[in-house]
């Protein structure tokens, strides 16, 4: 692949500077974990639409400009670099919207897609179970069959933004009698106003109600909103994690933005004695750019029709631990006040922390990678 961008990508890159450069709020938006910020967000969302900024790489019909994913790097790199706000639709965009694309049928995909690029209708992710994390395979909640549709009975925790969302999906048991715990499941989209489902946050650290654990009883869906085939669930859902764990999740843009900042706090905050923090400082800017690198090299294999597997399980774990150390180092840089009075990088750090742990644990998928991409033994489970 030629990393020099073609003119037209590079004009596509001025054009997106232009707009975000007018755009973009001058003061930071609220936490959109708050109902203040998740409302401030969701305008965010629509205005972004509203110049077909939100979705770029989808086709026009929904809200997309159809283009590459060469130009959906780009317009991350400028978008982060900008200040932009953080993305409250990203489960949709980035976790549903693929699995539509792979699985759903065009009547659903003419349905779901627009107003998810809009901000109209945000998504959350109801998969996770009181005792089904890692071992998702093991989730009890139901699904059982009623005239016209399913009814969904169980309990879904973990579900990010849910305490704010209009929406979720996730991956319900449909036959309880199926032979492997992974066999049997069906994946489906509900409302979180339907009647029947009781939604009950949950606090962070720091109070906010970024998560919320959701109480199913007997909630009515129509066969309309079952996505693929009833019992091939588990297939379905392991095209989502593909999407999560790989490149939509954390394109680079994001830490190239990240590591920019940490430089330049390290020109206003750093001791040039301490060269054990001005190399750290340096480790991020080289981590970005071989992330990056990285991810063109992903790309390029992409154009030329292949897909990734496995190998999402190294980006998952390259871009969380990466991500912590940035935020470590800046507030080191910082010094002993910074966890306190910094909301430019102490929320980015509280959440980094997480980064290891949702999207599948680490540990996890130092198994996939040792299992599926080294060929080592199976360990002990
Ligand atoms: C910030 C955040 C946001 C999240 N958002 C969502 C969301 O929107 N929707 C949703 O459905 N879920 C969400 N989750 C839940 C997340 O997916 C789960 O926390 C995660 O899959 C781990 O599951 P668990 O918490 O049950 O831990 P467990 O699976 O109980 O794991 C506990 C520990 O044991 C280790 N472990 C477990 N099994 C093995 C094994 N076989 N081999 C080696 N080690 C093992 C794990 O790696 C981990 O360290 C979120 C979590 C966080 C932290």
């Amino acid at each position: 692949m030629d990393l020099n961008h073609a003119p037209h990508v590079e004009a596509f890159r001025a054009e997106a500077r232009d707009w975000l450069a007018a755009h973009v709020p001058a003061t930071p938006l609220p936490s959109l974990e708050t109902r203040e910020g998740f409302a401030a967000h969701r305008e965010w969302e629509a205005l972004l639409h509203s110049a077909r900024w939100a979705v770029v790489s989808w086709p026009e019909e929904y809200g997309g400009r159809g283009v590459d994913i060469e130009h959906w790097l780009v317009f991350e790199e400028e978008y982060w670099a900008a200040g932009a706000p953080g993305r409250v639709s990203q489960n949709g965009i980035n976790l549903l919207a693929p699995t539509l694309f792979d699985h759903a049928t065009d009547e659903q995909r003419a349905r779901v897609l627009p107003s998810m690029a809009s901000g109209e209708t945000i998504w959350a992710q109801a998969w996770s179970e009181p005792e089904s994390g890692s071992d998702l395979a093991s989730l009890k909640s139901r699904a059982v069959r009623t005239e016209g549709g399913w009814l969904l009975s169980g309990q879904k925790t973990w579900s990010s933004r849910a305490a704010f969302a209009d929406r979720a999906f996730g991956i319900f048991r449909t036959d309880p009698d199926a032979p492997k715990p992974h066999q049997g499941l069906t994946y489906l989209m509900f409302d979180l106003h339907a009647p029947g489902v009781t939604v009950r946050p949950i606090g962070r650290l720091d109070g906010k109600p970024a998560f919320a654990e959701l109480f199913l009883d007997e909630v009515f869906v129509p066969d309309a909103d079952v996505i693929g085939e009833p019992g091939q669930g588990w297939r379905i859902a392991m095209s989502t994690t593909g999407n999560e764990r790989g490149l939509t999740l954390r394109a680079p843009g994001r830490f190239l933005a990240a590591a920019d900042r940490l430089v330049d706090l390290w020109r206003s905050h750093g001791d040039p004695a301490d060269t054990a923090l001005r190399d750290r400082v340096a480790d991020a800017v080289v981590g970005a750019r071989a992330y990056q690198l990285f991810t063109w090299a992903n790309a390029s294999r992409f154009a030329s029709g292949e897909t990734i597997g496995a190998e999402s399980s190294l980006n998952k774990v390259f871009w969380s631990q990466y991500d912590i150390a940035l935020h470590e180092s800046a507030l080191d840089l910082l010094g002993p006040d910074a966890e306190l009075a910094d909301g430019e990088w102490a929320e980015p750090w509280i959440f980094s922390l997480a980064g290891p742990i949702y999207a599948g644990t680490n540990e996890i998928q130092r198994d996939i990678i040792a299992e599926r991409l080294l060929g080592l033994p199976k360990g002990r489970r």
